[in-house]
């Protein structure tokens, strides 16, 4: 794999793909600069080589130029984060901004204006990438979390380069998802949370072959608990995946995966904060009553099985997070996960809900590593091949 860390960036200009999708608040103020500080060794590394740098990024999905998507917003803050005062040009092709990245020079750094002001960017238009291609010596991208679109500047641009390459953000990204899926260390384990079997089910059955235990929380729960015959009274159900419940359980079997589900559940009268609640069995909740996070038991089982682990993949949070009367589960598993990850395993946190469990309860310097990009690294769990990762090549 191709990095940064392959090429001198002396005289040489870095046309560097980022992902700067930052939340902005009304008065268009960044109000989380993590993914610029994600990109910032990239960007540095090739400063301190005595390059200069081309930023490009979109934000929001903007139709047409909508001047509340404009990246203009966000250059102090990428100035300040980066501590390199960054120049701004008012488009990403054409030849005002030619000139201006012509006049670039070893140190500086320049971004240009959203991608998608352009609806060519989206659409992965051939000439709309090869305008960009001319704004650059060497091709970086740095882009996780789009890596997954084959647009014209994730993908696309990087055939009209020689020399092309990951940042370490990306290359980062991929090398945790390989150490997951094709480690030689043992046992390997997946908790799957979340709502749904049906956005898990391709990730599942693709991880089967590279895990020994896969743990299941969250709403995905009762389709397998209702499937064997269980009562769930008003919990989260799929009732046309129980068919294919039982199958992922009999797959499970034979490939020697062993299934660890909860045992029993926080449950409640309303989806509600107010709720009354109680414990009770997994597969004995009374009719107006719902499971909204794992149980005392289950939190024991899981952690049992999160202590043995050396490779821990988390994605989907274990009950109702959102709400503080059903957050223990998420936040004692994750604590599970910190401390098995202290104790020597690599653990892998992916995946939308997931991240912002593991933010909310401050675990996230605990973890191995926290993926940037949830479409992207669900796209790489289900076995596929990412569009923005094989433009780079070997
Ligand atoms: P996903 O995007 O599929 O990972 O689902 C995340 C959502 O699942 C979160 O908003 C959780 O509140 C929700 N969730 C987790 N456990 C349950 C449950 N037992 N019943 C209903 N929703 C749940």
């Amino acid at each position: 794999m191709k990095t940064v860390d392959d090429y001198n960036f002396n005289n040489k200009q870095a046309l560097i793909r980022v992902d700067f999708n930052v939340p902005l608040n009304e008065n268009m103020e960044v109000t989380d600069a993590n993914r610029i500080e994600a990109a910032k060794p990239t960007i540095i590394k090739i400063l301190e080589d005595g390059g200069s740098v081309v930023l490009m990024s979109h934000l929001g999905r903007p139709k047409g130029r909508e001047s509340k998507y404009s990246l203009q917003h966000i250059v102090n803050k990428v100035s300040e984060v980066l501590g390199v005062e960054v120049k701004f040009v008012e488009d990403c092709i054409g030849e005002e901004v030619e000139k201006v990245v012509g006049k670039l020079q070893p140190g500086e750094i320049l971004l240009l204006e959203n991608l998608r002001f352009h609806e060519e960017e989206t659409k992965g238009d051939e000439e709309f990438a090869k305008k960009l291609s001319r704004l650059g010596d060497i091709y970086v991208n740095d882009a996780f979390g789009t890596a997954h679109r084959a647009h014209a500047s994730t993908t696309v641009v990087a055939k009209f380069f020689e020399d092309k390459c990951f940042g370490y953000l990306l290359a980062k990204e991929i090398k945790s998802i390989d150490k997951v899926l094709n480690s030689k260390e043992k046992p390997v384990t997946a908790v799957l949370g979340g709502a749904k079997v049906s956005s898990k089910i391709t990730v599942i059955e693709n991880i089967l072959d590279k895990i020994d235990h896969l743990i299941i929380g969250g709403g995905m729960t009762y389709t397998f608990i209702k499937a064997q015959g269980g009562k769930i009274g008003n919990s989260l159900v799929e009732e046309d995946k129980q068919e294919l419940a039982l199958e992922i359980l009999k797959k499970a079997k034979e490939k020697g995966v062993e299934v660890h589900l909860p045992v029993d559940s926080i449950i409640a009268d309303s989806f509600s904060e107010q709720a009354s609640t109680q414990t009770e069995s997994v597969d004995n909740i009374p009719d107006g009553w719902m499971g909204l996070d794992i149980g005392p038991e289950t939190i024991k089982n899981f952690s049992n099985v999160i202590s043995k682990s050396k490779i821990i993949l988390w994605n989907g949070p274990l009950g109702v997070f959102e709400m503080e009367t059903f957050a223990k589960g998420t936040i004692q598993l994750g604590e599970a996960i910190a401390e098995a990850t202290k104790n020597g395993a690599f653990s892998l946190v992916g995946g939308g809900d997931s991240v912002a469990a593991v933010k909310k309860f401050g675990l996230e310097d605990k973890v191995s590593y926290v993926s940037t990009g949830g479409g992207a690294m669900l796209e790489m769990l289900e076995g596929k091949s990412l569009p923005g990762i094989e433009a780079i090549g070997e």
